[in-house]
């Protein structure tokens, strides 16, 4: 007879394994590995390359093809009869999909399928976000091979094109006027060089942008944390900075703007787990801008802590295994990451002032993550930030000015 095995809260007839979806290059490993750790689930780590290790820890590791999910669900469910799965958590937009196939397969907590490969595409879910009455900007896809003189005289501007399945704003553009849609175009169309041959055209939605971290428990929408972008985000191109939260804006315009989070998420049909929202608000509300089912990427998690210094990706893994959360509330001082804007086109040769970054008051850690040699390419055809400033303090404000002051003592040496 099994004895039942006790995960600090939640009773299990033997010990609980997760099945977490790592692609190959992610920043996201560690936190994820530590949380499981600290839950005390057994892990086993799925990735899209197989490793030298898997035959000496067959139930630990996994290769998956994170480009096939209903193949990498097939997969799963052969491996799960050997060593039972309990949960499985993607951690970024196309392990998200691969999640989802394999929760629907065997059963396990997470989205329908369907939900998250709407989620992934940005014109499927702009069209089920128009079907749900989420507000989102108007919209149209096009081909890439469309004359793009042509398509200059019938947009309304200013717009954005953007591609229908990167990330992190790479590709996305502001054009004002017919000569910079084409400049545009010109440039999207060599980043999408054989990956797409689709992109959309939007309208450019004016106003303030702020993102929203959520975790979805059975279709309610939790909101973990809203932050402010004090830095203006007008394009043409859409390269993040700062991230502040508790957010400033008024209390009953952040309540409009969960709303239309959890409208977008009832749209696309996810139901349950994390989403990172971007949201515009004008003085027409609330607008959708994007909504992934994923929690906030590169290392910006580690801003966030919850009850008792619980993290982002505890508070991930519990909820998908069905363990009490102890607390979704965040903590009470005020917290930020700034996402080091990329210095310039050029080979890093080194970054100087590291040390005098981190010794401004409230900042915490200062992580360079590029490392000397690499090439650094400014948006919109890169996206990779070169590194992340975190603080925390008594207020937003005064944690914003200490992000702008950490970054102000780095200076970055570039080489042609
Ligand atoms: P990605 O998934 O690559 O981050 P998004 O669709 O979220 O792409 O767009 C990236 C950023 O570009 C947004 O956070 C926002 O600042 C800006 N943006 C995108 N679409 C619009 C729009 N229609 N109007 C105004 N800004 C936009």
């Amino acid at each position: 007879m099994l004895r039942p095995y006790i995960l600090r809260d939640a009773t299990f007839c033997r010990m609980p394994r997760l099945l977490l979806l790592l692609p190959s290059t992610t920043y996201r490993t560690t936190a994820f590995v530590e949380a499981a750790r600290r839950i005390g689930a057994e892990l086993t780590v799925a990735s899209e390359r197989p490793s030298t290790l898997q035959a000496a820890n067959p139930a630990g590791l996994l290769t998956l093809d994170f480009q096939d999910p209903e193949r990498a669900a097939d997969e799963v469910q052969a491996f799960a009869r050997q060593h039972p799965i309990d949960a499985v958590v993607g951690v970024d937009d196309d392990s998200a999909v691969v999640a989802a196939a394999v929760a629907e397969r065997l059963r396990l907590k997470g989205n329908a399928l369907a939900a998250a490969v709407a989620a992934r595409d940005k014109h499927r879910q702009r069209q089920l976000l128009t079907a749900g009455q989420v507000p989102v900007p108007g919209f149209a896809l096009h081909q890439m091979d469309e004359d793009p003189r042509e398509l200059a005289k019938q947009v309304v501007y200013p717009c954005v094109l953007k591609p229908l399945r990167l990330s992190a704003s790479r590709g996305v553009i502001r054009a004002d006027n017919p000569a910079a849609f084409v400049a545009a175009h010109t440039r999207l169309s060599s980043i999408l060089a054989g990956c797409d041959t689709a992109f959309l055209v939007e309208d450019f939605v004016p106003g303030y942008e702020v993102a929203l971290e959520g975790l979805l428990v059975n279709r309610r929408l939790h909101v973990l944390a809203l932050f402010d972008k004090p830095d203006p985000l007008d394009g043409p191109f859409f390269e993040e900075t700062i991230y502040v939260t508790p957010s400033q804006v008024p209390a009953g315009l952040q309540q409009a703007i969960a709303r239309c989070a959890e409208g977008a998420a009832r749209a696309l049909g996810l139901t349950e787990g994390p989403v990172h929202a971007e949201l515009r608000y004008n003085e027409s509300g609330p607008w959708l801008i994007e909504l992934a089912a994923r929690p906030i990427g590169g290392r910006c998690s580690a801003v966030l802590r919850f009850g008792e210094g619980v993290s982002l990706e505890e508070l991930i893994l519990r909820h998908a295994l069905g363990m009490p959360i102890p607390s979704l509330a965040r903590e009470a001082v005020a917290a930020g990451v700034m996402m080091i804007p990329i210095p310039g086109a050029g080979v890093l040769q080194e970054v100087r002032g590291i040390v005098e970054s981190k010794a401004v008051p409230l900042v915490e850690d200062v992580q360079i993550t590029a490392h000397p040699g690499e090439r650094l390419v400014p948006f919109p055809e890169g996206s990779r930030y070169p590194g992340f400033i975190f603080a925390r303090g008594p207020t937003p404000g005064a944690v914003e000015a200490a992000l702008r002051e950490s970054h102000r003592r780095l200076s970055f040496v570039l080489a042609p």
